[in-house]
This record gives structure tokens, C-alpha cells and sequence, in this order.
């Protein structure tokens, strides 16, 4: 199969194969490569009736070196990790988490993408409830599945501003829900006010927190950073926000950079002040926001095009960190 890589967008392919692991009897088996895309299940599995499903997301690189890397998989190790206690599944460790994108990416090599063509490796690791139980109960048997597949450079010409809809009428997560963890069942929640600001013209959407509609929370599935007046980093601190991979890597460069650097309650009041606003997250790292719209309130935010000089300064040491264009100061990339 030949695969123009340049035309490659963020979508579902085939590949040759994904690798499953099984756990039963308290133990996780050795974990095996499976053609076919598709699974067996009962019909009882946990996954299907009571949302026993967390998963993750992370990329692949063949940076400049020719080095085929994993970027800071341990990160997402340890999420799906904390998303496996919330939800009373079995915890992937660490070394069969690592295990399994090795092995899963050997075997698909040829779909890591070139260098120079903006592609990479999208990696979805997937742990789900398997074992039948119609009480509502934890399963006794759940399955841990990676699949990967390529996906294209975002940005084919640049970072591109999108407009954000506030959601008013929906929450995504609430305070002590489960927010915090990477939950297919968050996703659930959220898809209908997604789709309801995807007709209305926003392809993002905006939540802000479900007790008071007071404090920024986070955007449907990437994270709220900006640059306030002063040119610090700001990012919300909020009970109901996913920790998120990118935004971690992100302040940690800012910081790196000589930026402040602050996590605290961010008040939709405060937007207004803001110089530069952006959603991140695995997919495209930094999507620049330059107008968040509530009811009949417009907020004009940073450049008309184009992505504001700081943040687009933090996106360009971000990516060449990925693509072993520079120095890996922080040890983020992981040979496969
Ligand atoms: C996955 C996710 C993110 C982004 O996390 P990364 O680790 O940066 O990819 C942000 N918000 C939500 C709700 C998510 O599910």
C-alpha cells in the first residue's frame, strides 16, 4: 500500500495489526499482535453496559536523527493508571504499557511516517471491562488494547485561529466527578453540546466550571493556557480538568524559557485582558483561539491570523523537541 503522507488527516486507517493483552485470574497475560481489527467480546462486558472504557493518546515520531520515538509515553502510563483506579479497572504497569507500543509499533514500522512530511504515528492505547456482570459491579476480566495508525500534519500551512463557543447549557465534568481521568464515558457527555457548536460554526467549545459558571475550566478535549497581560503563561487549576500531557510539557518549556508560570482559578471575566488564548492537546499541540463567543458576548482575543509570538514561540521549541530537531533537554522522547 502506498500512502501519499502529505494528504493524511486525523482519521481512523487500518494498519497491519494491534496488540491486546488480557487480564484474568489477577494477572495480565503476555500480550499478542492481531491482524484483524476486531474483537470478540461478551455481551455482558462491562465496557458496553456500565462505561468501564478509559483510554489515552499520544504520538510517534521518526525525528531528523532517524530515530523512531515515542514521546513521553510514561506520562500517558500513568494517566491511564489514575483512570484505572477511578474506574475500578485493572492497572496497566508502566513496563507492559511500554511493552506493548514496542512491539505494536515495530510491527506497523512502515506506517511511521517519514520525516519532513509533518506526519506522525498516532498511538491509542484502550483498557475496557470485558468481563460479563449484569449487577452493577466492576468486571473480572479486562482487556488493554494499543492500536496506532498515521495521521497527518494539522497545520499544513501554518497555525490557523478558531473561534471557541462557550457551553452554558451542558457540563463536561463536575467537581469530584471524573474529569481528572481520561474516561470514554466523559466523552460521551460532551458530544452532544460538541456537535451543537460544531453546527453553529465553532469547532471548539468551551467549558466553564459547573458550580458557579464562574472559572475557566477547559475546551471539549484540550486544555485552556494563555498569556495574560503580562505575558505569563496562565492555565486554569480546577477539580474537573484533565491533566494534560501537553500543557504539562508546555509550561514546563515556558518556564524553561524564563516565562511566570501560573496554575490558579481563572475567572471568564478575565479573558478580556488576555494578549494570546489557545487550545492544546496530542492531536495538534497548540490550536491558536482568537474569539470565544457566550450568548451574545464576543471576546476578541489576540492576533486576527495566525498564532500569537508566544505561544507560537513555545509550539516551534515543542515540536522541534518531537521531531529531534533540537536538544531533548527534559529526556521526553523514548527510542521504540
Ligand atoms: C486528552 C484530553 C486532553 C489533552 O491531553 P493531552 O495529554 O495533552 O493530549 C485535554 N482535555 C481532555 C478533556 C482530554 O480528554
Amino acid at each position: 500500500m502506498k500512502i501519499d503522507w502529505s494528504k493524511l488527516g486525523f482519521a481512523y486507517m487500518d494498519t497491519h495489526s494491534h496488540i491486546r493483552y488480557t487480564w484474568r485470574n489477577g494477572k495480565w497475560s503476555d500480550g499478542e499482535l492481531i491482524r484483524e481489527p476486531y474483537i470478540k467480546m461478551h455481551i455482558a462486558a462491562t465496557a458496553l453496559h456500565y462505561g468501564q472504557d478509559a483510554f489515552e493518546g499520544l504520538k510517534v515520531f521518526r525525528g531528523k536523527n532517524g530515530i523512531v520515538s515515542a514521546f513521553r509515553p510514561y506520562e500517558n502510563a500513568r494517566r491511564l493508571q489514575a483512570s484505572a483506579r477511578r474506574n475500578c479497572m485493572a492497572e496497566v504497569p508502566d513496563e507492559m504499557f511500554m511493552d506493548a507500543i514496542r512491539r505494536v509499533v515495530k510491527d506497523n514500522m512502515d506506517f511511521v511516517p517519514p520525516y519532513g512530511t509533518g506526519a506522525s504515528m498516532y498511538v491509542r492505547p484502550l483498557l475496557i471491562g470485558t468481563g460479563a456482570q449484569i449487577g452493577v459491579n466492576a468486571a473480572d476480566e479486562f482487556t488493554f488494547i494499543v492500536m496506532v495508525m498515521p495521521v497527518g500534519a494539522y497545520y499544513k500551512g501554518g497555525l490557523k485561529p478558531v473561534r471557541a463557543l462557550v457551553i452554558d447549557d451542558f457540563d463536561r465534568a463536575a467537581p469530584y466527578g471524573t474529569g481528572t481521568v481520561k474516561l470514554g464515558g466523559n466523552y460521551g457527555a460532551a458530544l452532544l453540546p460538541h456537535k451543537i457548536a460544531n453546527d453553529k460554526g465553532f469547532p471548539v467549545d468551551l467549558y466553564l466550571d459547573a458550580v458557579e459558571r464562574k472559572y475557566i475550566e477547559e475546551f471539549g478535549t484540550s486544555n485552556f493556557i494563555a498569556i495574560d497581560a503580562k505575558g505569563a503563561y496562565v492555565t486554569p487549576r480546577s477539580h474537573s480538568v484533565l491533566p494534560s500531557v501537553t500543557n504539562n510539557g508546555l509550561k514546563t518549556l515556558a518556564a524553561h524559557l524564563g516565562m511566570k508560570v501560573e496554575e490558579r482559578p481563572i475567572a471568564f471575566d478575565e479573558i478580556s485582558g488576555f494578549q494570546e488564548i489557545a487550545a492544546c492537546g496530542t492531536a495538534v499541540v497548540i490550536t491558536p483561539v482568537n474569539e470565544i463567543v457566550r450568548g451574545d458576548q464576543v471576546i476578541r482575543v489576540g492576533p486576527r491570523e495566525g498564532c500569537g509570538p508566544v505561544l507560537q514561540n513555545l509550539y516551534n521549541h515543542y515540536t522541534a523537541i518531537q521531531w529531534a530537531e533540537s536538544p531533548d533537554p527534559f529526556g521526553w522522547l523514548e527510542a521504540i
